[in-house]
């Protein structure tokens, strides 16, 4: 299907890649916020998991915090699009800060599954990456109930008061491959572990890794954009490895790429985490046309067009007509 090129030198470039819905809406909800009150906008936690979004929005005024209390009381505080546990939200009330959430509504649901199970008795096993940000919030609704299974290696030492009241949740951004199989190992222990109510993995993490495995068997080398905390981003390289990309790397900037990863190359692939601007792959685009390779093909598997409206208070507001 490819035009023949000088070299046989050409980019396979993946769609769906870049933006999700959730992540365009939290970035631009403190750009809103900045607009709306003027710095210092305060937000809690990277707002995405992004280098370029975040020093961008840092020289624009933002202030990126660990915690509330390094908030000064009564400032505003954004919640960033990988959701807060209720004693993040209490502490920030405490302080008296103007809070305004950012979290993703597909975090947000598995908050809500998360609660709900945990009013009824279940047991919740909580398949995620220990230490995420995520995975803290979701945890954070019913600490009481909820168990971490970071992987099928950890399936064998889950224990459950009853066996019948079990269910599973998951992080947003997981290997949709890796997860179904500590579901499997996890059914083997617990035959009657329930499934959440829909996916947890989200639309845009599991299109992004369809996009991949679909380009990655023709390619030489993947390169993805995105930075070393992303989870969706790191999983896209593992994913690219697994379907048969002879190699795979992670990049924040196109200066990042290796000239000697080229050396070689006939196809390159490229696709961005879903945090990932997509002004960083045009950089890495150019960059691979200034080594030969201009000759680009799209790979596209799924077309996106979900949007999440804003905060209701940075919305703007309607104009009557009289
Ligand atoms: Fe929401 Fe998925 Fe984007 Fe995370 S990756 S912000 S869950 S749409």
């Amino acid at each position: 299907s490819s035009v023949d090129v000088p070299g046989g030198r050409r980019v396979l470039l993946a769609e769906p890649r870049g933006y999700c819905a959730g992540v365009d809406r939290a970035v631009e909800t403190v750009e809103r916020a900045l607009e709306k009150h003027g710095a210092p906008v305060y937000v809690r936690k990277q707002i995405v998991h992004n280098r370029h979004v975040v020093d961008t929005l840092t020289e624009r005024g933002v202030v990126f915090v660990d915690e509330t209390d390094e908030v000064p009381e009564g400032a505003i505080l954004v919640f960033s699009a990988h959701g807060v546990s209720p004693a993040v939200r209490d502490s920030a009330d405490q302080r008296k800060l103007h809070t305004i959430d950012a979290t993703c509504p597909l975090v947000t649901k598995v908050h809500q599954e998360a609660k709900r199970f945990a009013r009824g008795d279940y047991d919740i096993l909580l398949i995620g990456h220990d230490g995420h940000e995520e995975v803290e919030g979701t945890a954070g609704e019913a600490p009481e109930h909820v168990q971490l299974v970071s992987g099928p290696e950890a399936v064998d030492s889950v224990t459950v008061r009853d066996e019948d009241k079990v269910i599973w949740v998951s992080q947003t951004t997981l290997s949709v491959d890796e997860t179904m199989e500590t579901v499997r190992k996890l059914r083997e222990r617990f035959p009657k572990l329930q499934d959440p109510p829909s996916d947890d993995i989200c639309y845009a993490t599991q299109n992004r890794q369809v996009a991949v495995k679909e380009m990655a068997p023709r390619c030489d080398l993947v390169i993805v954009v995105g930075s070393r905390n992303s989870s969706n981003s790191v999983r896209l390289v593992e994913v690219a490895l697994q379907a048969g990309a002879k190699s795979a790397h992670l990049v924040d900037y196109a200066r990042e790429v290796d000239p000697s990863w080229l050396e070689g190359v006939t196809t390159v692939g490229v696709t961005s985490g879903a945090s990932v601007p997509e002004v960083l792959v045009r950089g890495v685009l150019d960059l691979l046309d200034e080594h030969g390779f201009g000759d680009v093909e799209s790979v596209r598997t799924a077309q996106e067009s979900l949007v999440f409206s804003l905060p209701r208070e940075l919305r703007p507001s309607r104009v009557l007509k009289v």
